[in-house]
């Protein structure tokens, strides 16, 4: 069986990787999206177990030390971490594997996951990220102004990826974002098994 993707979307915050990620998940076919542990609180209408699996710093800890994670990185002061457990079943078992992280948890996931597709979301602007941070509504003046900054210099960091992605509609993003799949999928490297069987065959 083909080895399924291992997928990772990162951009700061407000570019809208969560919408642009959810339109990915209901178009495509045999993805799995990795739910991430974090000690932040749940927002209203999150529920624990889908968006992420809520634990308590000490339950994080633990979690650590038991070598649970694959990455985990400290944003805006609360942990987030990416379960290890089911990554390797579900591309073992050929599904491709979502992970929408940030840009800390990308760069560890680069080193220990060199065969993954890392896409880098950026808004159209500026004054567009603003006023998608704004228009969120659970930010104090002072986490805005933290996020819009941290947002900010983040973008240099999306030079490292190998695919950007500008999100100015959640349906062209989610479709470049399908098509960079699917040509992803075609690379030489990954369908070794098929040349070999053809060249059997001759
Ligand atoms: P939020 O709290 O707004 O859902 O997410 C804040 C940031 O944490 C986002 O950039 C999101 O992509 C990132 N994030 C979510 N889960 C993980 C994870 O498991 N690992 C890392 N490194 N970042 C994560």
């Amino acid at each position: 069986m083909e080895r399924g993707l291992l997928i990772v979307v990162s951009g700061a915050s407000g570019t809208g990787k969560g919408t642009v990620c959810r339109k990915i998940l209901s178009d495509a076919q045999n993805m799995y999206y990795s739910i991430s542990a974090t000690t932040r609180p749940a927002r209203v209408g999150e529920t624990d177990g889908v968006e992420y699996f809520f634990v308590s710093v000490e339950e994080f800890q633990q979690w650590l030390a038991e070598g649970k994670f694959l990455e985990h990185a400290e944003v805006y002061g609360n942990f987030y971490g990416t379960p290890r457990h089911k990554i390797e079943e579900r591309l073992n078992h050929g599904e491709d594997v979502l992970l929408e992280i940030d840009t800390q948890g990308a760069l560890s996931v680069m080193e220990k996951c060199p065969d993954g597709v890392y896409i880098f979301l950026l808004p159209p602007s500026l004054e567009e990220l603003q006023a998608r941070i704004k228009n969120r509504g659970t930010e104090s003046p002072e986490t805005f102004a933290r996020r819009f900054q941290s947002a900010t210099n983040e973008i240099e960091i999306g030079k490292k990826y190998q695919y950007v992605v500008v999100n100015d509609s959640v349906d062209a993003a989610a479709e470049k974002i399908l098509a960079i799949i699917s040509a992803e999928r075609c690379r030489v490297s990954r369908n070794k098994q098929i040349f070999e069987k053809l060249v059997k065959e001759r």
